[in-house]
């Protein structure tokens, strides 16, 4: 049986197509310019190959009410062309395979409870820290979805008086955790890429900070019982013990687990699957599709 995993994106259209076992066969990328181009180009991709059901992780806003006469189009987003996109149905109707869709991050989510570093767990947390931030939340081993999806990367925050930005640079909200700590706010913020800012540059210690209120946010929110942080920022990885340290300081011993108690070096994680949570996630979903 051959799977599809299409991974949308803003930039680009990550086409895969996999094994039962979740092994990646093949790969191809699109770049996202109108869905006029685009999208024929990933059913073609999808057709040669002949795939048996889709898994789709997209950015969004996403509508995920299956009652919904929008269910699976992009609704809102401010990339130009993609507003109101019936993707979910224009893949499903050209290919005419089953087909499931989510958020990318509730995708990297599923891949990371199913398989990764959170595997064997009831509950977590998937935070991607890159061009922009979003997390997927699995509660009670189910994809957590509600009003519309999740949009932690929106979650407000206490700037520091130390910020030279503390409005962040969010078009939407003063002081979201997207505004504040995704690669393009450090790069604004600094003039410099997240990429090569040297370790002990002070744009570390607010990127800890501010990563670190989110888990705080969230332990007292949701109580995941892992959180696992992805996305070109968290690449710099000497971030993680810094991020661990400062949540500690602001829980301040309120939280009682054992997970929180050995420093948190096994709670707040890296990827299991590393760069590969959200293929692998929409590879699960595929297979999700055709189980239906
Ligand atoms: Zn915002």
């Amino acid at each position: 049986m051959i799977y599809g995993a299409l991974e949308a994106g803003g930039t680009k259209m990550v086409c895969s197509v996999g094994d039962e076992n979740l092994k990646i066969l093949d790969r191809a990328v699109f770049p996202t310019v109108t869905p006029d181009t685009t999208i024929p180009q990933m059913i073609d991709y999808f057709k040669s190959h002949g795939i048996s059901s889709l898994g789709i992780g997209t950015f969004g806003p996403v509508d995920l009410n299956e009652n919904s006469e929008t269910f699976g189009f992009i609704t809102t987003t401010p990339k130009p062309h993609w507003g109101n996109t019936p993707i979910l149905p224009f893949m499903r109707g050209a290919l005419q395979v089953p087909a499931m869709i989510d958020t990318d991050v509730n995708a990297a989510a599923l891949a990371e409870f199913s398989v990764g570093a959170a595997k064997g767990l009831r509950s977590c947390l998937y935070v991607t820290i890159g061009t922009g931030i979003g997390g997927g939340l699995i509660v009670e081993n189910n994809l957590v979805h509600g009003l519309v999806h999740p949009e932690l990367g929106h979650m407000l925050l206490r700037p520091l008086a130390s910020d030279p930005a503390p409005d962040g640079f969010c078009p939407y909200h003063k002081g979201c955790l997207e505004g504040l700590a995704s690669g393009p706010a450090i790069e604004k913020r600094w003039g410099e890429s997240a990429k090569t800012l040297p370790e002990d540059h002070m744009a570390w210690t607010l990127e800890a900070e501010y990563l670190a209120q989110m888990c705080v946010n969230a332990i007292v929110s949701f109580s995941p019982e892992k959180i696992v942080l992805g996305g070109g920022v968290m690449h710099r990885s000497h971030i993680f013990p810094m991020i661990r340290r400062r949540t500690l300081e602001l829980l301040n011993g309120y939280i009682q687990s054992s997970a929180l108690l050995n420093g948190a070096d096994s709670y707040i994680v890296p990827p299991g699957l590393g760069d590969f949570s959200g293929v692998t996630g929409a590879l699960i979903l595929a297979k999700r599709a055709l189980e239906a």
